[in-house]
């Protein structure tokens, strides 16, 4: 069986106390690799050695850093068809995804900021005839990195390259859920020459190495991306250290669907924001409002289309639905399925567990699932569920769409279908969200800051202002005389 190794001070090493945990394949139930059960000795030698490569590469030429992060990038993506295949067996989504999306948008996360951080500038400000000011961005130290499970490779890289570009060493830790990807990344790391100590990558469960990278004292920055309430331990733990932390949080992301909308665009891009991963997509929309004159007609085509989603073997490249990423999660949704039925809810499709076959049969597997007929305040519309689980609901005037959308403590992304150009300007300003999705989804241009609004997250993601959070900013004023 494959054991999942440390990437530590440019070596890859068992955990320090030889405590290993299982890695199961969602889609079988079966236990397929042993990761390290990392505890905080490992986060110290990682850290330790994170410190020592930070006085070199902090001042290794940008160039330098850049050629580095650039050969990373061609080296995944020529190993594209395993990390995918890793990709899929960790984390039950469809292969074909994991081939299209997940690890394209890592090499390009690796490639934009190999790139970007050849072109940063920054800000001057004149004061006439007295002083120039300038702003000086410098390495910040140390970053901690840690990321979930759902995108696992691709939301990893999207902390660790701008780190890294911006001239910081890094102690990163994926999701023990899904640690595959990121041991192939070490692997690479090293053919590709990265300095010993640059990067750290420690495996293991967040409450122990996850939650040992937060409390140490010499680690700078936190770049985090996973749930609300483990970002708010994170934000009370780090707050006393005044460490920089960015947090991108949990979602509960609306769809509003007007009547002057694509009726079938509507319904197809709605279907693919809804389920896409099996809804396991921070981005993902959980509720959808449809203006009433339309709702009936939306309803029945979006119902029947998410009817005829088959949920299959992730590893089968026509499989569009793959299997759910543990037992724990899908007894947490199948739970909060069962909740939508007490509180009233109309199950329109799915709502059961799927029973599969052969390999597949101790996997698990969730169809599809539409709710309606429940009230925007209740708790199946207002707590994240994070599962192919969506919810319907009608509503009459632009204002009360709104404000129901907006009636949650989240605010990550939001999704807006609308043929006229003044009501989509007006709405999307109104949305309490982090990104708004006029007439599309999932569309991300890497220049554009990325982050959540309220409980969503603090800090922005993405873009300039990543290389920037990593960076400690110094204001130099010189006297003209
Ligand atoms: P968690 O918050 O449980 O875990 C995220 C990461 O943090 C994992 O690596 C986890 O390790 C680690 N972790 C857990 N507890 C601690 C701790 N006390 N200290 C330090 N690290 C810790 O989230 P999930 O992995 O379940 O991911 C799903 C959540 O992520 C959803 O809420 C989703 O909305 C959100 N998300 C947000 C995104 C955004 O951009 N805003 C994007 C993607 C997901 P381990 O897995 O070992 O527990």
């Amino acid at each position: 069986m494959t054991e999942i190794l440390n990437y530590i001070n440019g070596e890859l090493r068992k955990p320090g106390t030889d405590a290993w945990l299982d890695n199961v394949n969602p889609a079988t139930g079966k236990v397929y690799s042993q990761i390290p059960d990392s505890d905080a000795g490992d986060v110290e030698a990682a850290t330790k050695a994170a410190t020592d490569a930070f006085r070199q590469w902090s001042v290794t030429p940008v160039k330098q850093r850049s050629d580095l992060l650039l050969r990373l990038s061609a080296l995944i993506q020529q190993n594209l068809a395993k990390f995918a295949e890793a990709e899929s067996i960790d984390n039950g989504k469809p292969i074909t995804l994991a081939t299209q999306v997940d690890i394209p948008r890592a090499v390009s996360n690796f490639h934009f900021y190999g790139t970007a951080a050849l072109h940063t500038h920054t800000q001057a400000h004149a004061m006439e005839n007295t002083a120039l000011n300038y702003t000086l961005r410098q390495p910040a130290g140390v970053a901690g990195c840690i990321s979930p499970w759902n995108l696992p490779l691709y939301l990893f890289s999207w902390k660790i390259a701008p780190a890294l570009a911006a001239g910081c060493t890094v102690v990163a830790k994926p999701s023990e859920v899904t640690p595959m990807t990121a041991y192939l990344l070490s692997e690479l790391c090293i053919e590709a020459g990265f300095p010993k100590g640059v990067l750290n990558i420690v495996h293991g469960l967040g409450t122990r190495a996850g939650a040992a990278i937060v409390e140490h004292p010499g680690i700078r920055l936190i770049s985090f991306t996973g749930g609300t309430k483990t970002g708010e331990w994170i934000s009370r733990t780090a707050a006393p250290m005044f460490k920089k932390l960015s947090l991108e949080l949990g979602g509960k992301n609306p769809g509003l669907v007007f009547a002057d909308c694509d009726l079938d665009h509507a319904v197809s891009s709605s279907l693919k924001a809804a389920f896409s991963n099996q809804g396991e997509i921070c981005l993902c929309s959980s509720r959808i409002f449809i203006e009433k004159t339309i709702y009936d007609k939306f309803r029945d085509a979006f119902v029947k289309k998410a009817a005829a989603m088959k949920v299959g073997d992730p590893m089968n490249p026509e499989t569009k639905t793959g299997a759910i990423v543990s037992k724990t999660h899908y007894e947490k949704i199948l739970s909060c399925i069962e909740l939508a039925r007490q509180e009233g809810g109309q199950i329109l499709c799915g709502g059961e567990p799927v029973k599969m076959s052969g390999d597949n049969a101790g996997g698990y597997f969730i169809q599809p699932t539409v709710i309606e007929h429940l009230p925007h305040d209740c708790r199946t519309n207002q707590e994240e569920i994070f599962g192919p689980v969506v919810t319907l609901l009608p509503f009459e005037k632009e204002e009360e769409a709104i404000a129901m959308a907006n009636s949650t403590r989240y605010g990550l992304a939001a999704t807006l279908f609308t043929t006229n150009l003044n009501r989509a300007h007006r709405v999307a300003a109104k949305l309490d969200s982090g990104i708004v999705w006029v007439n599309c989804w999932l569309l991300r241009d890497l220049r554009t800051p990325f982050g959540g609004m309220k409980q969503s997250g603090m800090g922005r993601e993405g873009g300039f202002e990543a290389l920037n959070f990593f960076t400690e900013e110094k204001n130099v004023c010189i006297k003209i005389s």
